[in-house]
């Protein structure tokens, strides 16, 4: 958990109300994160808390001189300038 940020109300905005699907929804003063359903009238909150680091991280890309050079000799390429 390095990267924690605080939450931001303007990060995203939910598409769809999660009762009833309906698409019109607009921003509610209830707090910074609320949103009203104008189908079914209901008031509810998207919040985003943050995001943890990987339990494991992909290995690192190799360069692209690196990918030629294991690509040349993956294909029987002895002898690779540089
Ligand atoms: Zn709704």
């Amino acid at each position: 958990m390095s990267f924690r940020r605080a939450p931001n109300p303007n990060r995203n905005h939910p598409l769809h109300c999660p009762w009833c699907a309906g698409e019109e929804l607009f921003p509610d003063e209830a707090d910074d994160f609320a949103w009203r359903c104008r189908d079914c009238t209901r008031i509810f909150s998207v919040r985003y808390h943050g995001q943890d680091d990987p339990e494991h991280r992909p290995a690192p890309a190799p360069s692209t001189s690196e990918a030629i050079q294991a690509s040349l000799h993956r294909h029987g390429h002895q002898e690779v300038t540089r």
